[in-house]
């Protein structure tokens, strides 16, 4: 622990000269919703052809230790397979629970990728109108809300915002602005086409005030902005977990470890984890480590892997892990020279999960997390009282 701490004191060092506290200030001025999703029309997995050979072939390779072959024949074998498994799904799946657990995990893996990429191909119709935005705003706080529109005549929608319960006031453009505590619920319709959605948000004097889990767009969301509640325990989630094993066993394959070194911590864990670093660092503390109740590894959704040192950005394993993070559902949840967005300095070895379809959309759009929601993230009281 002592030697982690002088690691980052180091960089912190490093970050100071470098004038990274500059951007720390700027984090209340952060602009707002990057995440533009007003125009709508439907949500196709952003993928480059020079993606998907090296996904394929890659898998291939561990699965069969096939001969390499072109990028096509690797692709048009694996869809093959993945078809034959379609029409025999339930045959197989029977088949299958006899075989080992780690050899199953990684044969059927590369099916569901390849199967997911193919899928958003015919452009399916769905008719939804989906309101997007978070379930909770500070009272005398405005958040702009948006949607998304699947529909054939999206372009040729007529939207309509309205509050159907509570108080507060909302404007044409989605813009919310929270004016009393209680619960709102605004609806966005699509008059034109016939759709509507509901959210309810709550409207909160301070992060004491919120009693459940913050979600954005319904994503679980843990920052500065949006707290955890202090009774929340609920262990690393399965998902999180069998996402890493399939990324671990994945890694291992081209010869890359990945070892597991923190996964969920409680409320009571991040005071320990936090004061620890207050003591070396004081206000200086919030740049590297969550006050208890702000982590995200309290939602079960965040594992720290290898090392938590800088250094490990540029080792083999830091750089698959940030290659490749994606392709199992996590993304590196804090970006290099995202301090000033994300609320926290670079941290190569976090990932955070999302889910194939998002952390997929969040990698490619180049974006952290907090930029792809469009919300922000700073500490609404200034600062931290410590319990005793
Ligand atoms: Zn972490």
């Amino acid at each position: 622990m002592n030697k982690i701490k002088r690691t980052v004191a180091v960089l912190l060092g490093i970050a100071v000269l470098t004038g990274c506290t500059a951007e720390a200030v700027q984090a209340n001025t952060m602009p707002a919703a990057a995440y533009v999703t007003d125009e709508t029309t439907i949500t196709t997995t952003v993928t480059t052809t020079t993606e998907k050979p090296v996904l394929t072939t890659t898998i291939t390779e561990g699965v069969t230790a096939a001969p390499v072959t072109s990028p096509e024949e690797t692709t048009v074998k694996t869809i093959t397979e993945a078809t034959t498994e379609k029409t025999t799904a339930s045959t197989t799946s029977v088949s299958t629970t006899t075989a080992p657990k780690a050899t199953t995990k990684v044969t059927t893996a590369p099916k569901t990728t390849t199967t997911a990429k193919r899928e958003p191909k015919p452009v399916k119709y769905t008719n939804t109108i989906t309101l997007l935005g978070p379930n909770v705003v500070y009272t005398g706080e405005s958040f702009k809300f948006t949607y998304k529109i699947s529909h054939r005549n999206a372009e040729r929608a007529s939207v309509l915002w309205q509050m159907v319960g509570g108080s507060g006031k909302l404007y044409n453009d989605g813009t919310f602005e929270a004016t009393a505590p209680g619960i709102v619920t605004l609806k966005v319709s699509d008059i034109s086409n016939g759709l509507s959605d509901t959210l309810e948000v709550h409207v909160v004097d301070s992060p004491e005030d919120i009693d459940f889990v913050c979600e954005v767009n319904g994503i679980p969301i843990a920052n500065k902005t949006y707290p955890v509640p202090k009774d929340y325990n609920p262990g690393l989630l399965t998902e999180t977990y069998d996402a890493f094993m399939e990324l671990k066993q994945a890694a291992y394959l081209e010869g890359i470890e990945i070892n597991f070194m923190s996964g969920f911590r409680s409320y009571q864990e991040q005071v320990e984890v936090y004061h620890g670093w207050n003591d070396v660092y004081s206000e200086q503390a919030d740049r590297v480590s969550a006050r208890p109740g702000h982590s995200e590894h309290q939602l079960g959704l965040a594992i720290d892997v290898n090392s938590i040192e800088f250094t490990f950005a540029d080792t083999p394993e830091g750089l698959w892990l940030a290659e490749n993070c994606w392709k199992y559902g996590f993304i590196i949840r804090y970006k290099e020279g995202t301090e000033h967005i994300t609320g926290y300095i670079y941290e190569p070895w976090h990932i955070r999960y999302l889910g194939k379809e998002i952390a997929e959309e969040v990698h490619f759009s180049g974006l952290t997390l907090e930029e792809y929601l469009g919300i922000d993230s700073y500490y609404r009281i200034e600062e931290y009282v410590f319990e005793e």
